[in-house]
């Protein structure tokens, strides 16, 4: 009861083992040992059904598909295929994050557009704030965030960057400014776990002018560099021509 979930029955073979329903309604089977200890730290049972459908909708909404556990590798892969229809095996945070480069067609998230956003999301106790990059925030706020983005989130600025590369670096650094100006904005992780999938980067309501400054700054630079990558390029003379084959 303490985790959410129901007993169903005991394993008729396997004493240590219990059939369970959890909250979420799929079914699933844990050894006792586990239910007591997930009951006496009072957080509920993970659910494996529903993590990987969370991972099929991120690779969803980045034209990948997830096909199944990673061929050549263990622990947080998993294998997708590309819109391409080339597969590979792939970091699933790198998913989360749109981040990967198809191996089949050469398509790379570093050289594609991206944005910066601002996303406001109401907690159980008091609004917060999250900055980040992607190249769509839309979809990340209402279909990969979890529930409370989902149904109280809302994009209170985005500003485009030319790719997602320039996107990640200029995100970095931002998060370094929070972190060593402003730590007292910062919001400790098991304030918003359970409630905001993601692991960091989220921060108070006080710090909206503080980060709307930083974002004008962002945009300031990625339209200079705009305009100073239009200028000719002078070509390398360091750069050999590439031998013929
Ligand atoms: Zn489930
Ligand atoms: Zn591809």
């Amino acid at each position: 009861m303490a985790t959410d979930a129901t007993i169903l029955a005991p394993d008729p073979d396997n004493h240590k083992l219990v059939h369970l329903q959890l909250p979420c309604g799929h079914f699933t089977c844990r050894q006792y040992s586990r239910l007591t200890t997930a009951a006496r730290g009072g957080h509920r049972l993970g659910c494996e059904e529903c993590r990987e459908e969370t991972y099929r909708a991120q690779a969803r909404a980045i034209g990948w598909t997830l096909v199944g556990l990673a061929t050549d590798k263990t622990g947080g892969y998993r294998r997708y295929a590309h819109s391409c229809g080339h597969q590979q095996d792939v970091a699933i945070v790198n998913v989360d994050k749109n981040q990967l480069d198809c191996a089949g067609c050469g398509e790379s998230w570093v050289s594609k557009p991206s944005q910066i956003y601002l996303f406001r999301i109401e907690l159980v106790d008091r609004p917060v704030l999250k900055l980040g990059h992607s190249s769509d925030p839309e979809r990340r706020l209402f279909q990969q965030l979890g529930p409370a983005a989902r149904d109280t989130g809302e994009v209170l600025r985005a500003i485009d960057m030319e790719t997602g590369h320039a996107a990640l670096v200029a995100e970095k650094r931002a998060h370094r400014t929070m972190r060593t100006e402003h730590p007292e904005w910062v919001v400790p992780r098991e304030e918003f776990a359970g409630q905001i999938n993601t692991k960091s980067e989220i921060y108070e309501i006080g710090a909206l002018e503080f980060l709307l400054s930083l974002m004008d700054e962002i945009e300031a630079e990625a339209r200079d560099d705009k305009a100073s990558a239009s200028d000719p390029v002078e070509p390398d003379p360091e750069e050999p021509d590439p031998e013929p084959e």
